[in-house]
């Protein structure tokens, strides 16, 4: 759904594996095309494959009643689905739905668990993305009970701009109310006030993204939290974690904004 305007990046987490251990997981297989709207896993499956995306992103959404549901993650190529494997467990508490149309890398469940077993380093280095995904979700938990609507909206935008690696896409208000889990009125109020403010122009589904800087200002602190854990927790292609060895980081944002060297509040960034 969203306007693709680079080249299609790689899968961090998988780059940021050793060599062998990437070539193991990869070796017999091809990028697959993820399909908008397409669902990948419902609550209570067994999980058949692993995804990597690449291009593509996707919504993990915890189960409710009727349309009372919750987006907790937004999974791009900074991350993997497929997260309760590594805990030993083959079935999938959350609804992963395509949002953003694209490439990923789908490894099926045998291999991903064999190449798991054989390789202590693949293991160690996958624990480190489980500790990333369970700290972003509790963030998540926090935002939804304590952040405005309107600086929710905003981490939103951003997060899926860096997962879209575009500052257009579509997206309707129903759909954004949906995925922050409240009133479409109340989705209505914020987006008009950050257009308002030219942050964003919506119109007709489609969103464009006018000032980073400016709704990364009025965006809550998960956001750039979200991206100190990740930075912190993921280990370079060195075997070094950036933060230790010193050397450049790759953050999961795009390289205009939404790095650590951008980030406009030191103390979640440092
Ligand atoms: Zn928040």
């Amino acid at each position: 759904m969203a306007t693709k305007s680079r080249a299609p990046p790689a899968n961090l987490l998988l780059e940021a594996l050793p060599v062998a251990d990437r070539e193991r997981l990869t070796a017999d297989h091809a990028p697959v095309d993820l399909v908008f709207s397409e669902t990948l896993s419902e609550p209570g499956e067994r999980i058949r494959h692993v995804y990597f995306p690449i291009d593509s992103f996707v919504s993990l959404i915890a189960p409710g009643q009727g349309r009372a549901q919750l987006e907790i993650g937004l999974v791009g190529n900074e991350g993997m689905l497929g997260v309760p494997l590594l805990l030993g467990v083959n079935l999938s508490p959350l609804r992963a739905l395509v949002q953003g149309a694209g490439h990923a890398w789908r490894v099926s469940t045998a291999t991903f668990l064999r190449e798991l077993e054989s390789s202590t380093t693949l293991r160690a280095a996958l624990n480190r993305y489980l500790y990333v995904f369970l700290a972003q979700t509790l963030q998540t938990a926090t935002c939804a009970r304590f952040h405005p609507v309107e600086a929710r909206l905003a981490r939103w935008l951003l997060m899926t701009r860096d997962r879209a690696h575009s500052s257009q896409f579509q997206i309707t208000q129903e759909f954004l109310a949906y995925m922050l889990g409240v009133r479409r009125m109340g989705v209505t109020g914020a987006a008009s006030a950050l257009q308002r403010r030219n942050l964003i122009r919506y119109s007709r589904g489609a969103m464009s993204i006018l000032n980073v800087r400016g709704l990364e200002a009025v965006a809550c602190a998960c956001y750039k939290i979200d991206k100190k854990i990740y930075a912190r927790t993921i280990r370079s292609k060195g075997g070094e974690s950036g933060a230790a060895s010193g050397a450049p980081r790759r953050a999961y944002g795009t390289a205009d904004s939404g790095n650590l060297q951008g980030c406009a509040e030191p103390a979640h960034c440092n």
